[in-house]
């Protein structure tokens, strides 16, 4: 069985960035959000259960339907919830299928939120990606053409570093790209040679 590593950071880190880069060293990845989205689109019981709980706005052409979510869990915490609570124990279960597939010594899941929701608890090891709080607005106003304002709403629902760091094994500081994929590939011959060996 392959070794689990966690791949995690607040938004605009540079996560995906980082996930890129163990993909090319042959690493398996599992991207938590976008199986999440794909899941919603896919399986009809998670379906039935946004609808009922979003109303038929929540599907067009049998898509989910992104703009209306956003705006109807935005600043509603127990919606939000009710939605985590329909969608999480579903990727839990493809995810846990899908590592069972891997032959790899060890694969990266990569998830915006795993501290918050304690699923760190069943990683072999957790890697932190990390920038200033200035550059990574700046990084998703360019990525995502939003706002500040809207950028400083996500990372109020995300851990502070200093609370993420201290259960982190590995943290990568992503400040230039040369040095994060400089940075990758040590934590990458070290999981395989401490963690996989044991
Ligand atoms: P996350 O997945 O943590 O939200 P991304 O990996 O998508 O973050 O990175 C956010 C944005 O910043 C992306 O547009 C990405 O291309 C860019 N980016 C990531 N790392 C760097 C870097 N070291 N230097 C410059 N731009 C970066």
């Amino acid at each position: 069985m392959s070794k689990i590593i966690g791949l995690t950071g607040g938004i605009g880190s540079g996560k995906t960035t980082v996930a890129n880069m163990f993909l090319e060293l042959d690493v398996p990845v599992y991207i938590a959000d976008d199986e999440a989205k794909k899941l919603m689109n896919k399986s009809k019981i998670i379906k039935r259960k946004l609808l009922k709980l979003f109303g038929d706005k929540a599907y067009v052409n049998d898509t989910l339907y992104k703009p209306f979510i956003a705006k109807k869990i935005f600043n509603n915490k127990e919606l939000l919830e009710k939605m985590n609570a329909i969608v999480h124990p579903k990727v839990a279960t493809h995810f846990k299928r899908w590592v069972a597939k891997q032959k790899a010594p060890y694969v990266i899941k990569e998830a915006a939120i795993l501290f918050e929701n304690q699923n760190y608890l069943q990683c072999d090891a957790i890697i932190l990606v990390v920038a200033d709080e200035d550059t990574r607005i700046q990084r998703v106003i360019k990525r995502d053409n939003s706002t500040k304002k809207q950028v400083k709403a996500i990372m109020s629902n995300q851990w502070p570093d200093e609370k993420k760091i201290a259960l982190s094994q590995f943290v990568i500081k992503n400040n230039t790209l040369p040095n994060t994929r400089k940075e990758v590939k040590k934590i990458h011959k070290k999981i395989l040679t401490t963690i996989c060996e044991t």
